[in-house]
């Protein structure tokens, strides 16, 4: 059997891994396996690789070192950020690596221009060279895309520059521009294979993702990233074409229509059109961010926040990304087994975009050991939240914001929302009165069935359990 032979049988054994892998990871009970066939189909697809880099090889040794320290200084970075990323800097940290997809790809289409067009060592003619010259073009365009719009998400996610949307003056004429361009330059270079187009083509892709994240809003930032996700996995496909690697293309599919599937289902529930948002927010007018505060609000003790809960029968809890950030999950699971014991029936309403990944909430429960069966979706619970007695949010803000379903001239007007306003009384848990991540005030905090309970949230569950060990059953 031939080293190719090998290879292909090995690439098809790791793309099978691959789509289990895709499988296991849809769902929390099997996301651990799901992990572990991802993790062998990259331990194969890399051995064959390496063992076929080495089989083709005229200079091995030159080879086996660039290979070695690629692998080395990868892995060591890799394994560094991942055992010291926080939780919350997750989002971040997978925006960086989307960013690093996108540069390889462009990468991969200069050094393939360099080779077939510039040095003539194309072992192909005629129309498959015309194909080729189309495929680096479009190879650099996903990447250059990918990889300035993931910079400007992972700035944007942590919080190294403001959220809110670009709105450059015909932003929409500016994006289509870049595609014409694109076009434009793309023939030409298949016609005439010169450096220029290549080079402006590199500079316009690399400006219009810039842009087409940048005009994006903070509250549209989950698909963004899925998105980005999506297009790194593009990305990898089209380096697939040029190193004609079966299974680059086949992973970077995969990757690319996963995430893709992911942004829709985010847009959906969000209330969002997908194209608008893969567009650069298209069609979409942000209003003013409006961080002005909208009257009095009301505080609360923990130790009166025991009191409420222990006459209680009914408590929803609503967990934000201020819950992760505090590491609040511990105690909230402690308070949960404490008010049930006590025959209070208490439930969890997730927000589909709570936190700063999408099932970032359910993680979190599921570590601090909540039941998998009191945790709802926000569909499943809103229409309970009426006859609820009190609901206690706890680091959550733009999820609970009553402007998404009453204010149209809201930035994020339509998103539907966790109806906490209608319980009895909404308890809300933060550490002063500042805007959540889409940078919009909170009219909740306004409301005359509203109090605030300040303070860093983990510090504050546990002030409320030990009071209530104060109060008898
Ligand atoms: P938000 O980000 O809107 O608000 C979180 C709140 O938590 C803040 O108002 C903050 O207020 C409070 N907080 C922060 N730290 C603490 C702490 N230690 N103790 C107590 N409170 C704290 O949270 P939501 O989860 O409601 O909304 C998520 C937002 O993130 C949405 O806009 C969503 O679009 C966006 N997003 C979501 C992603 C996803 O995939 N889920 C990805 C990217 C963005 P204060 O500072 O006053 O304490």
């Amino acid at each position: 059997m031939s080293a190719g032979s090998i290879a292909t049988a090995a690439y098809l054994v790791a793309a099978l891994l691959f789509v289990l892998s895709l499988a296991g990871l849809s769902k929390n009970e099997s996301a651990r396996g799901g992990l572990t066939y991802g993790v062998i189909g990259m331990a194969v697809a890399l051995a064959a690789t390496i063992g076929l880099c080495l089989h083709d090889s005229t200079a091995r040794g030159r080879v086996v070192v660039i290979l070695v320290a690629a692998v080395v200084i990868g892995a060591a970075i890799g394994l560094w950020r991942a055992r010291v990323v926080q939780m919350t800097g997750m989002p971040e940290l997978i925006a960086l690596l989307h960013s690093f997809v996108g540069l390889a790809a462009v990468l991969v289409g200069w050094a393939s221009y360099v080779e077939v067009e510039r040095e003539g060592l194309a072992t192909f003619t005629g129309s498959l060279l015309r194909i080729h010259h189309a495929e680096v073009l479009i190879g650099i365009f996903i990447g250059a895309v990918t990889f300035t719009g993931s910079v400007v998400a992972y700035l944007k996610l942590s919080a190294k520059i403001k959220s809110a949307p670009l709105v450059l003056p015909g932003k929409n004429v500016l994006n289509l521009g870049a595609l014409v361009a694109f076009a434009a330059l793309t023939v030409r270079f298949v016609i005439s294979p010169d450096a220029w187009p290549i080079i402006a083509a590199t500079a316009v892709a690399l400006l219009f993702g810039w842009h087409l994240v940048a005009s994006i809003g903070g509250g549209d930032m989950p698909v963004v990233v899925s998105m980005l996700n999506s297009y790194s996995g593009w990305a990898a496909a089209a380096s697939g074409f040029l190193l004609d690697n079966d299974l680059l293309i086949v992973t970077g599919a995969l990757v690319g229509s996963s995430g893709a599937y992911l942004s829709y289902i985010m847009c959906r529930a969000m209330n969002r059109s997908f194209l608008s948002v893969i567009a650069g927010g298209f069609g979409i007018e942000a209003g003013p961010s409006g961080d002005v505060e909208q009257g009095e609000h009301r505080e609360i003790t923990a130790e009166e926040t025991a009191e409420l809960l222990t006459a209680a029968s009914r408590v929803v809890i609503t967990p934000g990304y201020g819950m992760a950030v505090a590491q609040a999950q511990y105690p909230v699971a402690d308070l949960t087994r404490t008010l049930r014991e006590r025959g209070v029936d208490v439930r969890f309403g997730i927000h589909p975009v709570a936190g700063r990944l999408p099932g970032h909430m359910n993680v979190l429960l599921a570590e601090a050991k909540v039941p998998y069966d009191i945790v709802l979706e926000m569909d499943e619970i809103n229409d309970d939240l009426a006859d609820t007695d009190v609901v206690l949010v706890i680091g959550a803000n733009d999820t609970v914001n009553p402007a998404a379903l009453e204010d149209p001239g809201s930035p994020i007007a339509g998103m539907p929302v966790l109806r906490v306003w209608e319980a009895r009384k909404a308890i809300v848990f933060k550490r002063s009165m500042a805007v959540g991540y889409a940078g919009v005030q909170n009219p909740l905090f306004f409301r005359e069935n509203t109090q605030m309970l300040f303070g860093n949230a983990r510090t504050k569950v546990e002030e409320i359990l030990h009071a209530l060990q104060r109060v008898p059953v």
